[in-house]
Order: C-alpha cells, then structure tokens, then sequence
C-alpha cells in the first residue's frame, strides 16, 4: 500500500520516520511532502534515509492509499483523492456528521481517531489522551510564563514567599496532568469536575477535591461529562466565585462531548481576581470555559492574563508527533497486514472508530454499529 505524510498546518507531524520505516520495512510504500516533519525536527533527510520519497502534495493527495492527518483535509483536497482511499485522522463526526455524507459520495472510508472508545484495551492508541496529557502539561507552564510570582514556596533571606493557589476545571486526561505538574512545581491546587470517578484520581495526585454536591454523572456515557441541571450550575458557580478570587492561575479543561464547553468563569469572577493572575482556557476551541476567553488568543481582561488555547500539544512538537505516531502505529496494528488493510468489524475499537467504510456511512448508524 501507498501511504502519504503530509505537512500540515500544525508543528507536529503524523507520521514520524520510525513509523515510515515500519510501513516500508512491512513491504509498503511512503510518500512524503516537503518539510512534512520539519517542525517537529525530523528532517526530510531522516525520511529519504528510510526509503519514503518526497512528492507533491498533489501527487500525494491523489495517489496515496492511506491518508494519515491530525487535522482533516480540506473540503477540495478531498475531492482530489480517489475513490478507495483510506482516511485516518481526527474528523470530530460528533460536531458535525455532514462530513460523513461527504467521504460518502466519494466512496472512500475514513477512520476517526477520536471515536476510539476510551477503554483500557485502547489506551495505546488513544490519541485524545495522550495529547490532552501534553496539553495539561503545557498549560501549566504556559501559566508560569505570564504569572508575575513564583509556583513554589521559597524561603528567601529577603522574606518568605507563599506558594502560588492553581484551581483547575475538569479534571480528565488534561486537568490530572495539569494537577500533577502544577504539584511539582511546588503550587497549591485545588480541581473539581463532575465526574464522581475524578475524586479519587485528583486526591491520588495531592491535590484537593472542590465538591459540588448533586453533579449528573451518566456512566453509559463512555467516561464522557453530560451536560449538568440549572440548580447544580449555580451551586457550582457560588464555589467557583469563593474558590477564584484566591487563585493565581486557573487552568481550565471541561468539555462536553459534541457540545460547547460548559461556561464555568463569569466577567464577574475575573473582576474578583488579583491583578497578574492567569487563567489557560484549554477549552477554547469549543467555546472556552471562562466568558472572556479567545481563541488562539491571550487577552489581558480586568488586569488577568486569559490564554484561550485547545492545541497547546502542538508546542511540545516532537514529543507529541512521536506519541500520536505511536498511537497510530498500535491502532494500525488491528488492521494492517503485508497484504494491505483488512477489517475485523466484530472488534469493537474498529466498528467505533470507522465513519465511513468504501462509501458507506458506519457513523451513527445503530445497526452497524451495535452489529
Ligand atoms: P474531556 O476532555 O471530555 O473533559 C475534561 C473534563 O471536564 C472531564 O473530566 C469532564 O468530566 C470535565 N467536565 C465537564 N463538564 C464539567 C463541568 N461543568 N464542571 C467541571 N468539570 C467538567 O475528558 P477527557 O479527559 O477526554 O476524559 C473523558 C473520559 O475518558 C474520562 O472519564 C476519563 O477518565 C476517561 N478516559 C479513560 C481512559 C481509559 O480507560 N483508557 C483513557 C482516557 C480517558
């Protein structure tokens, strides 16, 4: 089979040359643009060495049998694939199922990364988490580099420093992350989230669990938050409203799954925080947690920095293209064999994970998919 690695968009790349040399070494073929992973530091060279060869994007576009991406193609790059070829990256089908309809016409499949079901069995491929990890990561000293006070408690000779107060929002694959790092730099911090399940990780993690009484918590949604009733959102803000006039860094992470994020920061509770203050808003891109938030921006509002920011892995370019190529090289292996692709649709991972197969919509289709 032919597969193509693009230059996107982004500082990562999808496909890193270790993977490459593993399709070539399986009696595949690679095609790769022109600085496909420079930003991440593999070089075209480490690429050629391998045996890839460098094309046009054109040529890769319209030639390759397998298309592996970390954003999706454009509407007129896929009208220039042809008809069998197989997509693999990040379609969000939960925000928008038109994109199904449109793979469909073409009569090619395409395989979404984020419908991998968050199981123990897939955690080595799940992409969303180990790039929310990274984020999480980020964020924090993402936070550190606009904040105007140390993270740690120091005892100076010129008088003793207090440690910096870190509330964080959501506590998933991100916020945990977050907690942790923001622990290791010395910090005081507090999460909270929905979830009954995030009690125990977030107290494992030495941080301290704000409880808001009478939160939904839906365990046949996947692991995924659901949307919470009016009486919670108010008790929950009268906590968020105590809890942020005293922090100096709010990281932010809550997500609904196929819906705008939940509006957890009014202006008022910004106008309540201390001048210098930072808040990250890795919710950005569906909306932001916080109201002020823009994103891919950093906004300074009633003296706080407010950082929106839903792709923060991206900075960490190398790191994060050698993790989502890992993920892609173990969800590959369900599927990939000498001969070219073969599809078990009795595996759960795989009948979850396809949108569309040679044509035909698998998303959202009950039969298919409880097949
Ligand atoms: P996410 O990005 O969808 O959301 C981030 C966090 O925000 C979640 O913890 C969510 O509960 C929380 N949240 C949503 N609304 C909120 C609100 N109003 N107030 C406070 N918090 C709110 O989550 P994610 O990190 O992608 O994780 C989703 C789920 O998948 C979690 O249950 C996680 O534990 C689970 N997971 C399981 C595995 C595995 O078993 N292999 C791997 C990764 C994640």
């Amino acid at each position: 089979m032919l597969f193509g690695i693009l230059r996107e968009e982004d500082h990562r790349v999808s496909v890193t040359p270790e993977l490459a040399k593993k399709f070539i070494s399986e009696g595949h073929e690679v095609y790769f643009e022109k600085g496909a992973g420079s930003s991440a530091y593999f070089e075209d060279s480490l690429y050629n060495e391998i045996g890839a060869v460098e094309k046009s994007r054109e040529e890769i576009i319209s030639s390759s049998n397998v298309l592996i991406t970390l954003a999706p193609l454009s509407k007129e790059e896929v009208a220039k694939l042809a008809e069998n070829t197989f997509l693999f990256s990040s379609f969000q089908p939960f925000q928008d199922a038109s994109i199904c309809e449109t793979f469909a016409t073409k009569g090619i499949s395409a395989f979404s990364f984020d419908m991998i079901p968050r199981s123990s069995i897939a955690q080595s491929m799940d992409i969303l988490s180990s790039m929310a990890s990274i984020s999480g990561y980020k964020a924090v000293l993402k936070a550190t580099d606009y904040l105007p006070r140390y993270m740690p408690m120091l005892s100076t000779a010129a008088g003793t420093v207090p440690p910096s107060k870190v509330l964080i929002m959501g506590a998933g694959v991100a916020g945990l992350q977050a907690i942790a790092t923001a622990k290791r730099l010395g910090a005081q911090v507090e999460a909270f989230d929905t979830r009954a399940a995030s009690k125990e990780e977030v107290q494992s993690l030495g941080a301290k669990f704000v409880e808001v009484e009478g939160a939904s918590d839906d365990t046949n949604a996947g692991g995924y938050a659901v949307e919470q009733s009016e009486e919670y959102k108010k008790k929950q803000a009268e906590l968020i409203a105590l809890k942020i006039e005293k922090a100096d860094v709010v990281i932010t992470t809550a997500q609904l799954r196929g819906r705008p994020a939940p509006k957890l920061i009014t202006e008022e509770a910004v106008k309540t925080m201390k001048p210098g203050s930072v808040i990250v808003d890795l919710a950005s891109s569906t909306g932001g947690n916080c109201v002020l938030t823009e994103d891919e921006k950093v906004v300074k509002k009633h003296g706080v920095t407010i950082i929106g920011s839903s792709n923060l892995a991206a900075e960490i370019s190398e790191q994060a293209s050698v993790l989502f190529s890992k993920n892609v090289q173990n969800y590959l292996k369900l599927m990939l064999t000498k001969e070219g692709l073969n599809f078990n649709f009795n595996d759960e991972i795989i009948l979850q994970s396809c949108i569309v197969y040679k044509g035909e919509v698998i998303y959202g289709n009950e039969a298919k998919q409880k097949a």
